[in-house]
C-alpha cells in the first residue's frame, strides 16, 4: 500500500490548496487539540470512484494522478480527510486535521473523516489489509499532527438514519474499525449518538468463535439430540 499525504504535497491549483469557508470544508483555525476521533465512512461506489476519459486526458493518461485529483474535487469524496483506495492500492490523506470538513454531521467538529472507496457489502468487496493499514496510517498521521485521537466513530452514530444507518456497515466495522481500535488502543462507544444518529448495533460487532451463535437444529428430534448432546446420525 502506498501512503500518500497530498495535503503536504498537493500541486498548486488543486482545490485542496484552496480550501475555504463554504459548503464542504472550512480552512478554519480549529485546533488540532479538539480532534479526538476518526469517523468511518464508506463511499458505497462499487469498484471505487472512476476516472472519466476527459479527466484521464487532462493528466496525460496518468490514472493515479487523475484519480487523486478526482478525490480532491469529486462530490461525495472531497469532504473526507482520508481515503482508502483499493483502485490505487493507496491510503491518501487529503486534508489537514485543522480543516473542519463536512463529512459526518455532528461528528465534524471533533473528528477526521476516513472513507473506504468501495461498496463493502460483502467481505469479498473489501480489501481488509489495505483498509486496516489505511485507517492506521490516517490515525498515526493525525497523532503526528498533534491530534489527541482516542476514539473511532461510525457515521451512523451522527447521520440521518434513513441515509446513514449503513455507514460504514458491519463488514468494515468488524473487520477494520474494531481490529484497528484494538491495535492502537482506541475506544469505541457503541451506545453513543449525536443528533438523529443511531447506536452501533450488536450485529456489527466481531463475533469471536466462542461467542458465535450455533445454528439451531431444525427438527424436534434434532433439538432433542442437541439437548442430549448427541449428533443425529
Ligand atoms: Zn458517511
Amino acid at each position: 500500500m502506498r501512503e500518500i499525504e497530498t495535503y503536504k504535497t498537493a500541486p498548486t491549483g488543486w482545490p485542496i490548496a484552496r480550501v475555504k469557508e463554504g459548503a464542504w470544508a472550512q480552512k478554519q483555525p480549529r485546533s488540532v487539540a479538539v480532534v479526538t476521533g476518526v469517523t468511518m465512512h464508506v463511499t458505497g461506489v462499487r469498484g471505487g470512484f472512476g476516472v472519466s476519459p476527459k479527466l484521464l486526458a487532462r493528466f496525460n493518461g496518468d490514472r493515479s494522478a487523475a484519480r487523486l485529483y478526482r478525490y480532491s474535487t469529486g462530490w461525495g469524496v472531497r469532504a473526507y480527510h482520508a481515503i482508502a483506495s483499493p483502485a490505487e492500492q493507496a491510503s491518501i490523506i487529503k486534508l489537514e486535521a485543522e480543516v473542519l470538513s463536512h463529512h459526518g454531521h455532528g461528528l465534524n467538529r471533533f473528528t477526521l473523516g476516513w472513507a473506504y472507496d468501495g461498496l463493502a457489502r460483502a467481505l469479498d468487496d473489501l480489501d481488509v489489509p489495505l483498509a486496516r493499514a489505511s485507517l492506521a496510517h490516517t490515525i498515526r498521521d493525525a497523532l503526528e499532527q498533534g491530534c489527541p485521537i482516542r476514539k473511532i466513530y461510525a457515521h451512523r452514530q451522527s447521520g440521518e438514519p434513513r441515509k446513514r444507518a449503513g455507514d460504514p456497515g458491519p463488514i468494515i466495522w468488524s473487520r477494520v474499525a474494531e481490529p484497528v481500535a484494538r491495535e492502537l488502543d482506541l475506544e469505541i462507544d457503541y451506545e453513543w449518538t449525536t443528533g438523529p444518529g443511531l447506536p452501533i448495533p450488536a450485529s456489527w460487532r466481531e463475533r469471536p468463535p466462542e461467542l458465535a451463535v450455533k445454528p439451531e437444529p431444525a427438527s424436534p428430534v434434532g433439538r432433542l439430540l442437541a439437548i442430549l448432546g448427541k449428533r443425529p446420525s
